[in-house]
């Protein structure tokens, strides 16, 4: 199974990626995740790359689309993955179809968290993620079991994105809305798009999400 997760900044992609990615048994894979290693790796592309994230822009279509066609190739892709955070323009996801379609794959669905704009800012100002493991929190809706101790590797070390600032979530929002909002109609005309409520608690948006894929396999 081949899928995608779409929805705005801070609409908990991420997190259901990570949820999937453990019950399926598919890979997930985050441009936004690629970049920032590329980033800290100190690649030219990285350090290009970081700029323009920390400002909330997108990163060039070149780019993303390289850094995916390359991943989707590799052997652990082939039981199926999930994309999150890509494709974010109508021209990453022409790009995508095509790749797919060079290796015989295609996408199963296109799943769509539907969250309104003012929680979305709230999600991203208390976003914080375990430096070890990079398993994701929140200061009021998923905080660790202990207090300062990750629930998954007990590392101690959290870190907060530069770019997840009320200023830059903004400008991030805005091109979501321009750029990465034209996806819908594009995988609703191929019969891809399917919307799940991204406002409930986290379980049940998982759970949702695996009502919607269990439909898939029928
Ligand atoms: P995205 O990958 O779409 O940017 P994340 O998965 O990183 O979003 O989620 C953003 C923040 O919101 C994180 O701190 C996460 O713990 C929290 N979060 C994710 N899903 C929910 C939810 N359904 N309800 C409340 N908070 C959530
Ligand atoms: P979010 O959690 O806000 O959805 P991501 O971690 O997916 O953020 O992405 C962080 C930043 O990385 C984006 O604001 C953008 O600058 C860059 N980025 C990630 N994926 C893409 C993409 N597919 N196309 C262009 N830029 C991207
Ligand atoms: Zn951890």
């Amino acid at each position: 199974m081949n899928l995608i997760v779409l929805g705005p900044p801070g609409a908990g992609k991420g997190t259901q990626a990570k949820i999937i990615e453990d019950a399926l048994g598919l890979v997930q894979l985050s441009t936004g995740d690629m970049l920032r290693a590329a980033a800290r790796a100190g690649t030219e592309i990285g350090l290009q790359a970081k700029e323009i994230m920390d400002r909330g822009d997108l990163v060039s279509d070149d780019i993303v689309i390289a850094i995916v066609a390359d991943r989707i190739r590799q052997p652990d892709c082939k039981n199926g993955f999930i994309l999150d955070g890509f494709p974010r323009t109508l021209q990453q996801a022409a790009a995508l179809d095509q790749l797919l379609t060079e290796q015989n794959k295609s996408l199963s669905a296109v799943i769509e968290l539907k969250v309104e704009d003012a929680a979305l800012i709230e999600r991203i100002s208390g976003r914080f993620t375990c430096s070890d493991c990079g398993e994701g929190y929140h200061d009021s809706f998923k905080k660790p079991r202990i207090d300062g101790q990750c629930d998954k590797c007990g590392g101690t070390e959290f870190t907060r994105r530069p770019d997840d600032n009320a200023e830059t979530v903004r400008n991030r929002l805005m091109n979501y809305y321009r750029d990465t909002s034209p996806l819908l109609g594009y995988y609703f005309c191929q019969n891809k798009l399917k919307s799940v409520d991204g406002m409930a608690a986290i379980d049940d948006v998982a759970k949702e999400i695996k009502g919607v894929l269990s439909s898939l396999r029928g």
